[in-house]
């Protein structure tokens, strides 16, 4: 492990803390020309070709040539692959049985286009091109339905009724063929780039999203079983209106929902997001929620939390419901000028991102030593750096072995790695599973700790591959977004002098030779796992 020079750690002593450095790097210009490449006049034309199929419904028709989601879907697919012989285009098929919205067995097609880069690990960028018509007053009809009475049957689903035509007017102009849009020339202009990506990038059309998220969970399913490493999700779904419902008129701004912990690495995708909107799209503001969506509706980023891979969803800053889920959301209702400016957003942070190496892991694990397995670490065994557990409890019973006495039900191995990858992944360590496919009786372990004064903040991680410098982030633990940061040289361990870091937020990434950063990976508190405590009785 290589350590920092004493110069080094005497300059860092002298500028902290509390004194603000910049934090945005350098503009590149090969990505300010990519930007600059996203054009208006081709998402025009693909919303209005989006548009014009009338219905992109699951259930429609798919032999028509003109008409419903199969002539959709393969136009999709054709003019992915017109956009670039880079782009490794495909249907990703599913055989659904009937099931909730899904009225009969149906089978469901996600479109795919993969630019490969140097490594695997995967960017995606998705939107989902399905559509619905829930009745004549569409989603402002649902949103101004008196609440139903305590103990009083709630309406029918819409989407349930006998003998619906799923082939009525569904043009979904908005919702989503401007996400849709925003994908395929996100695909045309950066696989049209020569930039050598460090990440693969996928470009993802899902369908089914309408009747529960169906595509984007059966594909999140195969990524899982698959052992795929996916390091973000830039979801788009209903990015295109700058005209709100009610009379607010916003084309200057997006909003970027990201689900916790405060965090996770879908946090630090967002903020990242933030910060190379500001970059690179100056004038077009990103708005962070610091929640998953929007109140009680949802979007593909979901399925991709849920498995632990970070995900944000983009959607327009003020939205009209009137023209959602029927038959009057129609091109006329979407400003091509916003819906590019929310491209180039979506664009900057891709680009950015898949230029740049992986972040840096600041988990490891350890084998607690001998008598010592399953007793949860305290203050006076273990060192403040090595809580075990994590926030769900998963990994920490997964990685510990937990002893029948506990009440823990034995679980197979397999089961006990599932288990511990899908939670693990979610608190903060976002592409880092560290207790997944751990030999029981191994604990994860936060690279952080209070060395060597006892006051110091003394930050460790494991060497992103690619990288050659990295940059320190910290924050007051009351702040929602980093404070502090300092590029430093190629090491694996740096040490703040005198900073509590019971007080602060740490967080570090990694830069390219390329000069490109990664997602910063932030150091979270595990949660202590708790023993059952006896009493005589
Ligand atoms: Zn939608």
């Amino acid at each position: 492990m290589k350590r920092l020079s004493v110069a080094a750690v005497v300059f860092v002593a002298l500028s902290m803390p509390g004194h603000a450095q910049t934090i945005t790097p350098d503009a590149d210009p090969r990505i300010v020309a990519l930007v600059g490449a996203v054009s208006d006049t081709r998402i025009k034309s693909l919303v209005e070709t989006l548009a014009g199929f009338h219905t992109r419904n699951t259930l429609s028709d798919t032999t028509s040539t003109t008409r419903g989601i199969g002539a959709a879907r393969q136009w999709i697919f054709d003019e992915l692959k017109r956009s670039s012989p880079k782009l490794q285009v495909s249907f990703d098929s599913y055989k659904l049985a009937p099931q909730g919205r899904i009225t009969r067995q149906v089978e469901l097609r996600n479109v795919l286009a993969v630019l490969p880069g140097r490594s695997e690990r995967r960017i995606y960028v998705s939107a989902h091109y399905d559509t619905v018509n829930i009745g004549a007053t569409g989603q402002i009809g649902a949103n101004t339905r008196p609440p139903t009475p305590p103990g009083q049957t709630a309406p029918p689903d819409p989407q349930l009724r006998k003998q619906q035509d799923y082939n009525v007017e569904a043009p979904g102009a908005n919702d989503n063929a401007s996400g849709t849009a925003l994908t395929m020339e996100l695909a045309r202009v950066i696989a049209s780039s020569t930039l050598d990506f460090d990440a693969t990038i996928v470009f993802a059309l899902w369908a089914g999203e309408e009747q529960g998220l169906i595509g984007a969970q059966a594909h999140a399913d195969r990524l899982v079983k698959g052992k795929v490493v996916v390091d973000a999700d830039f979801n788009n779904d209903i990015v295109g209106n700058s005209r709100g419902g009610n009379g607010v008129i916003d084309a200057e701004s997006v909003r970027v929902y990201s689900d916790g912990p405060e965090d996770s690495m879908s946090r630090s995708l967002a903020r990242y997001i933030e910060r190379m909107a500001a970059l690179y799209v100056p004038g077009h503001r990103v708005r962070l929620l610091s929640r998953q969506d929007r109140f009680s509706r949802g979007s593909d980023n979901a399925a991709f939390n849920q498995r632990g891979f970070p995900a944000v969803v983009f959607r327009e800053s003020n939205e009209n419901f009137a023209m959602q889920h029927a038959a009057t959301d129609t091109v006329d209702g979407v400003d091509m000028a916003y819906l590019t400016q929310n491209a180039r957003v979506n664009l900057a942070g891709v680009v950015s991102l898949a230029l740049a190496p992986p972040a840096p892991k600041v988990t490891t694990t350890e084998r607690p030593a001998a008598g010592e397995g399953t007793q949860s670490s305290g203050e006076a065994t273990s060192s403040d750096t090595t809580q075990t557990g994590n926030q769900k409890g998963a990994a920490t019973r997964a990685a510990t072995d937990i002893p029948a006495t506990t009440g823990t039900q034995t679980k197979t191995a397999a089961e006990t790695k599932t288990a511990a990858q899908a939670r693990t992944a979610k608190p903060g360590t976002g592409n880092q599973t560290p207790a997944a496919g751990l030999a029981p009786r191994e604990r994860t372990v936060v690279m952080i700790g209070r060395q060597p004064s006892g006051y110091d903040a003394n930050l460790r991680w494991n060497a992103a591959p690619g990288a050659v410098a990295y940059r320190i982030y910290w924050r007051e633990a009351w702040a929602p977004d980093w404070q502090h940061s300092q590029r430093i040289g190629n090491v694996t361990e740096f040490v703040l002098p005198n900073v509590s870091i019971d007080d602060y937020v740490f967080g570090v990434s990694a830069i390219g030779a390329g000069g490109h950063e990664s997602l910063t990976a932030a150091y979270v508190t595990l949660q202590r796992r708790e023993t059952e405590i006896k009493l005589v009785p």
